[in-house]
């Protein structure tokens, strides 16, 4: 059970305007509102960081828009930003794909990353745009000659609840196909099942369910391998992170606390390997682990590892 609101978006990111810029949130957060001329509406104030907002857009004195870069709780994020426009021109067409990574651009305050502005700011001119990203920068190739730990201290047993290919929510096809459930009381100690570099944490939410609804409050820690690719552990307890964003661990080293934040319908841990393919998408990756059995190309659900 997973699906990140980070990552699978739905509806995610959606704003439109004519004249007023009004965006609306699943979260119920009106995020940017300006009036062309001068009155300005104050808004409900949105918590500083949250990671779920990445792209703001703003109106510019000349007729124009601008879509900015907040800072948010990540190192690294693949951005696809849609659009239509009328009477308006931009910096780049639509759709546009970026890959964001802290240290080549400045996470720490907006940056403009697509800019558009009236053709003729005498008639008439509109916009409606929407973003979607997921953690991680494209281009990752799996090492497959790398065997996964399993992510708890060594001596404990714990079932898989579900598997690659699993009919609750990792089904064939999908952007989780090759995830795995392990099942998993909350409180539990989880542990890198490979070594790498944190580029995301969140672990501000205490809300968990089981269904779809729930997802965009799930809690995690994702790291990135020396191969580009990225390993996340999802679903994690309030406060249930051991480690801080940039940190290098290494596998088997302690990183959160396990827990039922976001679609989970009790307690476990999500795990999975992956790349991202655009700000839509990502393509989960089948990864063997080491077991007491030895190396295994998949962990079977119902069993004990
Ligand atoms: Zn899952």
């Amino acid at each position: 059970m997973q699906k990140l609101p980070l990552i699978s978006f739905k509806d995610f990111g959606y704003s439109s305007l004519m004249k007023i810029i009004h965006q609306s949130w699943r979260f119920g957060f009106l995020i940017a509102v300006s009036i062309f001329c001068s009155q300005i509406i104050t808004l409900p104030a949105l918590a500083e960081n949250d990671p779920t907002i990445l792209l703001k857009l703003q109106e510019t004195a000349n007729s124009g828009i601008e879509i900015d870069v907040q800072p948010p709780r990540l190192l690294e994020a693949t951005v696809t930003v849609k659009g239509t426009f009328e009477n308006m021109k931009g910096t780049s067409f639509l759709p546009l794909t970026l890959d964001l990574t802290y240290g080549k651009q400045d996470f720490r305050k907006p940056f403009p990353v697509f800019k558009a502005i009236a053709k003729d700011p005498s008639k008439e001119y509109n916009w409606d745009w929407q973003y979607r990203w997921q953690i991680g920068n494209r281009g990752g190739r799996h090492n497959d000659s790398v065997a996964y730990f399993l992510p708890y201290r060594q001596g404990e047993m714990h079932a898989i609840n579900q598997t690659y290919g699993g009919s609750f929510s990792h089904e064939r096809g999908s952007d989780d196909e090759f995830s795995i459930d392990f099942d998993m009381p909350t409180g539990n100690v989880v542990c890198a099942a490979r070594g790498g570099t944190v580029v995301a944490v969140r672990v501000d939410s205490n809300r968990g369910g089981p269904t779809k609804d729930f997802a965009e409050f799930a809690n995690y820690v994702v790291i990135k391998h020396d191969d580009g690719t990225y390993g996340r552990y999802l679903h994690l307890r309030q406060n249930g992170s051991l480690v801080k964003l940039g940190q290098v661990v290494q596998a088997r080293q302690p990183i959160g606390l396990s827990g039922g934040t976001g679609w989970a319908e009790s307690p476990h841990l999500h795990f999975d390997v992956y790349v991202p393919i655009s700000g839509e998408h990502k393509r989960s990756l089948p990864v063997k682990f080491v077991t007491k059995m030895g190396i295994v190309p998949m962990l079977m659900e119902g069993m004990s590892y």
